[in-house]
């Protein structure tokens, strides 16, 4: 192969390896960390919402219920109360009576305690549900301002990979495609780098130093390969 080519295949080599960083700096932005936690974070805190939204509707008809209840009790109980002040039953018939009046109002009580907590925790409810609607709304804010950041920088990246990509488009048809397929197959072996020049008789691939007998015997190859790493060696 002429030097023209083993030239160009070098530049090959260093337009393929900007290539690779380009890539790699696309799917390692921070910001993609981050925007994947906020988009966890987002989903979390919607079914915490919808969850308290729930609990204070279930919680809401429990108070209806109750307070329902506990005005049924409060009616007979003052009507009981009323038939016991009103007198004229016999004395069994009272003291029954009596016991039935202190029962509906220990029930009543036991509906008003229910009623108190039922309210306590109506207002927790409220405060759990807004407090996650504010929380997500801050999140969404922050989630779709690091959306628009990875956007932006996709884009760089993209015009910069588009150029490289360009680039190497031009260097391909001069270079002999046995031995650019040879480079594919050595980058692939070998960390993305299949071509190295030699300079001061040390081996850029692998950075190893090649005796005058070794470059030598490389030289006379075809293509000449690394001893060590067995890269394509441009000498
Ligand atoms: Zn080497």
């Amino acid at each position: 192969m002429e030097m023209k080519s083993y030239a160009d295949l070098l530049d090959l080599q260093k337009v393929d390896l900007q290539i690779d960083r380009l890539l790699h700096d696309r799917e390692n932005l921070p910001e993609l960390v981050l925007y994947k936690t906020a988009h966890g974070k987002v989903e979390e805190l919607t079914v915490a919402e919808a969850d308290a939204v729930e609990q204070l509707k279930q919680t809401a008809r429990s108070l209806d219920r109750t307070q329902g209840e506990l005005g049924l009790a409060e009616t007979k109980l003052e009507r009981e109360q009323l038939r016991l002040y009103s007198g004229g039953m016999s004395a069994r018939d009272a003291d029954y009576l009596r016991r039935e009046v202190e029962m509906l109002r220990s029930n009543k009580a036991k509906m008003e305690d229910e009623l108190l907590r039922l309210m306590e925790s109506s207002e927790d409810l409220e405060q759990a549900a807004e407090a996650a609607k504010t929380e997500l709304e801050k999140l969404t804010i922050e989630k779709n301002r690091l959306a628009a950041v990875i956007k932006d920088e996709w884009r760089v990246l993209d015009a910069e990979l588009a150029r490289r990509e360009a680039r190497k488009a031009e260097l391909l048809p001069s270079i002999d495609a046995d031995m650019v397929a040879l480079y594919e197959e050595q980058r692939a072996l070998k960390g993305g780098v299949g071509v190295a020049a030699l300079e001061d008789s040390v081996c850029g691939g692998c950075h190893l130093s090649l005796t005058a007998a070794e470059q030598l015997d490389a030289k006379r190859s075809d293509p000449p390969r690394c001893i060590h790493c067995r890269r394509i060696l441009v000498v």
